[in-house]
């Protein structure tokens, strides 16, 4: 028997390590777990966890100096979320109570005061 062993690579990752991992794990809780964009009704089970699968999106994203804070996160379903990414959005308002614009030629307005009925901190 011809034994191969097989082709090794040696990868250097350059990964950045964020922090926000607890206001994440908030804004999913403290929305239900359910897509923020208006009128979607995504459902995907996430059975290990018990919960509904969603994201969390930067509206300023991170590479453009986008923060972790409330006003600039949204939770989303993946489908959203990408919508999002690639999409190029137009916010015309963002702050701590509302996000609204156009997103692939539809308009969307998102109440955070509402879905965040809880004091972040
Ligand atoms: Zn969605």
């Amino acid at each position: 028997m011809l034994l191969i062993e097989p082709e090794r690579k040696i990868q250097t990752i350059n990964k950045l390590i964020r922090k926000d991992s607890k206001i994440i794990k908030l804004l999913k809780e403290y929305v239900g777990y359910k897509c923020q964009f208006p009128d979607c009704n995504s459902l995907i089970p996430d059975k290990k966890r018990g919960v509904n699968y969603v994201e969390v999106a930067h509206i300023q994203p991170v590479h453009k100096a986008g923060q972790s804070i409330i006003g600039n996160l949204i939770v989303l379903c993946p489908n959203h979320h990408k919508e999002f990414d690639l999409g190029e959005p137009d916010i015309f308002i963002q702050n701590k109570h509302i996000i609204s614009g156009i997103l692939n030629e539809r308009n969307f307005e998102i109440n955070l005061f509402n879905s965040y009925s809880y004091e972040i901190k």
